[in-house]
């Protein structure tokens, strides 16, 4: 029943959450207020698409649930921050795309998740920048120094919007998809129970294999970069001569 709730029902499920208000949550007093909701058939199954308001920046973010998440317990959630060079455009750079594919694709399978998207592009450092670090590493930084270089810390994100919109959707306890314990600990301090976590290792292409190895090594993600359990192929056909490493820059690139 709860899988083929319509859109409806959710809608009057969630409708406290329309005029919702209150002192705020974290540090920044943020609060969020749904906006708006509409069924949303996919190619990766049937979700519903929650929009919302808040106070703290101007961007639209949306939850994507599948079932019916209301007061419903152990619910597998991912936090997706917006790539639009990953996820609209398919770059290589990163492996933004293969894991918000993913995990809709998990969610979906199951009786009730939610994929939040988050419009933080960049690690929350914005479009712009995202690009100037790109362009910093093509010459030679990785994606920390890069950003570093700039004035940012390594992962600018705040989750307390995501904290807010998981509270108006009235979830009782999650299962966060992540391979970076950092957004466990944040959503906890901020009162989301997580129940525990669900890996999320997406195997990584000759372009983002060193931003992988430097999230794992440097931003604390866990991600095990043992070829086999990765599926890592070689395209070289048996017998061939070694290639030639492709130069730092595109190696760098992420
Ligand atoms: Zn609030
Ligand atoms: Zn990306």
């Amino acid at each position: 029943m709860t899988s083929e709730i319509r859109h409806l029902s959710l809608e009057e499920l969630l409708a406290p959450g329309r005029d919702h208000d209150c002192a705020g949550m974290g540090p920044d007093h943020v609060c969020v207020r749904i906006a708006a909701v509409a069924d949303l058939p996919t190619r990766f199954g049937n979700f519903h698409i929650v929009a919302f308001w808040n106070n703290r920046d101007d961007k639209e973010h949306v939850a994507i649930v599948h079932g019916n998440p209301v007061g419903a317990e152990d619910v597998p959630v991912r936090i997706h921050s917006e790539c639009l060079t990953g996820d609209a455009l398919g770059s290589l750079r990163c492996d933004c795309r293969d894991q918000l594919e993913a995990s809709l694709r998990a969610i979906a399978a199951q009786k009730v998740g939610i994929v939040l998207y988050l419009r933080q592009e960049g690690r929350g450092i914005g479009l712009l920048n995202k690009i100037r670090a790109y362009g910093l590493q093509d010459h030679g930084l990785d994606t920390v120094e890069a950003n570093l270089a700039l004035g940012f810390r390594d992962d600018e994100r705040d989750y307390a919007v995501a904290a807010h919109m998981l509270e108006l959707l009235q979830v009782g306890s999650i299962r966060l998809m992540t391979n970076n314990p950092r957004k466990i600990a944040g959503l906890e301090a901020l009162g989301v129970k997580v129940r525990g976590r669900i890996p999320h290792v997406i195997p990584p292409n000759d372009y983002n294999r060193f931003y992988l190895q430097t999230k794992a090594t440097k931003s604390g993600h866990l991600i095990d970069f043992d070829p086999e359990r990765l599926g890592a192929r070689s395209d070289r056909a048996p017998g061939a001569g070694r290639t030639p490493e492709p130069p730092r820059a595109m190696v760098g690139a992420a």
